[in-house]
């Protein structure tokens, strides 16, 4: 017996969850991508990004997932044999350095540990011992989607001011722009990148880049710039050169109408969407941790992410929940990554989420530890629930 039917729900994160809304705008003709709307189409986009991104710096549509933004991010401001600082925080800022290695660059990992956010006071004594400043770059993700970390990128954004360091501070919103606050300007970020499919509801295949005039400076001195990726080409007037070639229109209408909904909901209410959604998942968990068996992966609570949460399962076999919870009950969780592979899952809460969608997924899990017999604490989607109901004011 299954109760499974009809569209089977994606608690991964990414690629998420889209609103009807954002797939029926792409069920139209293509533009005449020379067309005036074409133009306007992409100028109120970048625009947009930027308002997201929080800058008055320079934004860029790329026709790429993450890791092609990433090569991005790298190829415009690095020169070979420059020095990048990759903070580690679980999976990606690492993935993301093995692509600065991979272009020619020297790589530096300030060890991080899976289960905790980075350290700033670490990061501020790195740079202060550079002392000859051959760090050109710091890499840092504000959410690792891995671990379910949040990494607190305005504390690292003042310790790389305090130790008077003048590398770059580059950053990966993939998992958080759209859903947590992001202060591009504010928090002294130079560059920062993110994609279409996880928060901003909209397919895969689009990747974005802010970059300051302290990084469009460097950028005019790089020796990695290739042209697809080049700021430079792009910053002309030929909306063509914006793309590097034909436009992705049909993804560019999906964009405008997600980020859309996103003004018209407002991002503070988004903001508080995600928390509180988020807190509903932490509290199911902790319950069902008295179990022993689960856990939260991230020890320290004011370092998890309102937007994906991991949990560890220690001496019980997460393929069988995650099968259980697919295959009866049309949901997909996330399987654990990184320290985790074979060793945990993980629930997704960005982008398009509401409260029936969270404690659906919460009461899916919860009906699979029963059935599978893994040893919870009963009552977390109760714990959820009740969060939820003291949170949300009637
Ligand atoms: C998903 C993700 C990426 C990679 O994005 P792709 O689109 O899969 O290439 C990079 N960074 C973070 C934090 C992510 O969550």
């Amino acid at each position: 017996m299954t109760v499974r039917a009809g569209r089977e729900f994606l608690a991964i994160p990414g690629p998420t969850n889209m609103p009807d809304d954002v797939l029926r705008a792409m069920h139209r003709p293509a533009l005449d991508i020379y067309s005036r709307e074409m133009v306007e189409l992409t100028d109120g986009l970048l625009g947009d990004l930027s308002t997201l991104f929080a800058t008055k710096g320079h934004s860029y549509i790329y026709i790429a997932n993450g890791h092609g933004a990433w090569e991005a991010t790298l190829s415009n401001v690095l020169s070979r044999g420059d020095k990048v600082l990759v903070l580690e925080s679980g999976r990606f800022a690492i993935n993301w350095g093995n692509a600065a290695a991979a272009m020619g660059a020297e790589v530096e990992v300030l060890k991080g540990d899976f289960r905790r956010a980075i350290r700033p006071a670490e990061v501020e004594e790195r740079l202060r011992q550079d002392k000859n400043h051959s760090i050109k770059a710091v890499l840092a993700v504000q959410v690792d989607t891995a671990s379910g970390v949040f990494n607190d990128i305005e504390a690292i954004g003042k310790a790389i001011r305090a130790a008077g360091h003048p590398a770059l501070y580059m950053v990966d919103t993939v998992a958080s722009l759209g859903c947590m606050p992001f202060e591009m300007d504010g928090w002294g970020i130079d560059v920062a990148m993110s994609g279409s499919q996880k928060g901003l509801m909209t397919p895969p295949g689009l990747g974005f880049v802010a970059a300051s005039d302290r990084a469009r400076e460097v950028h005019r001195h790089a020796n990695m710039r290739t042209p697809y990726w080049d700021w430079t080409e792009r910053d002309g007037p030929e909306h063509y050169r914006k793309y590097a070639g034909t436009a992705p229109v049909h993804l560019l209408f999906a964009l405008r109408q997600a980020i859309n909904m996103l003004f018209e909901e407002g991002l503070e209410n988004a903001f508080q969407r995600h928390r509180l959604l988020a807190e509903a998942v932490r509290r199911a968990v902790a319950t069902w941790s008295e179990g022993q068996v689960l856990s939260l992966n991230i020890t320290e609570a004011g370092e998890r992410a309102n937007t994906v949460t991991t949990v560890a399962m220690n001496g019980h076999d997460p393929v069988a929940l995650h099968r259980y919870a697919k295959e009866k009950c049309g949901v997909v969780l996330g399987t654990g990554i990184g320290e985790l592979i074979g060793k945990g899952f993980r629930i997704a809460h960005m982008g398009h989420v509401n409260a029936p969608m969270i404690l659906g997924t919460l009461g899916v899990i919860e009906m699979g530890l029963n059935a599978l017999d893994i040893p919870h604490g009963k009552g977390g989607t109760g714990a959820a629930i009740d969060w939820l109901a003291e949170s949300v004011n009637a």
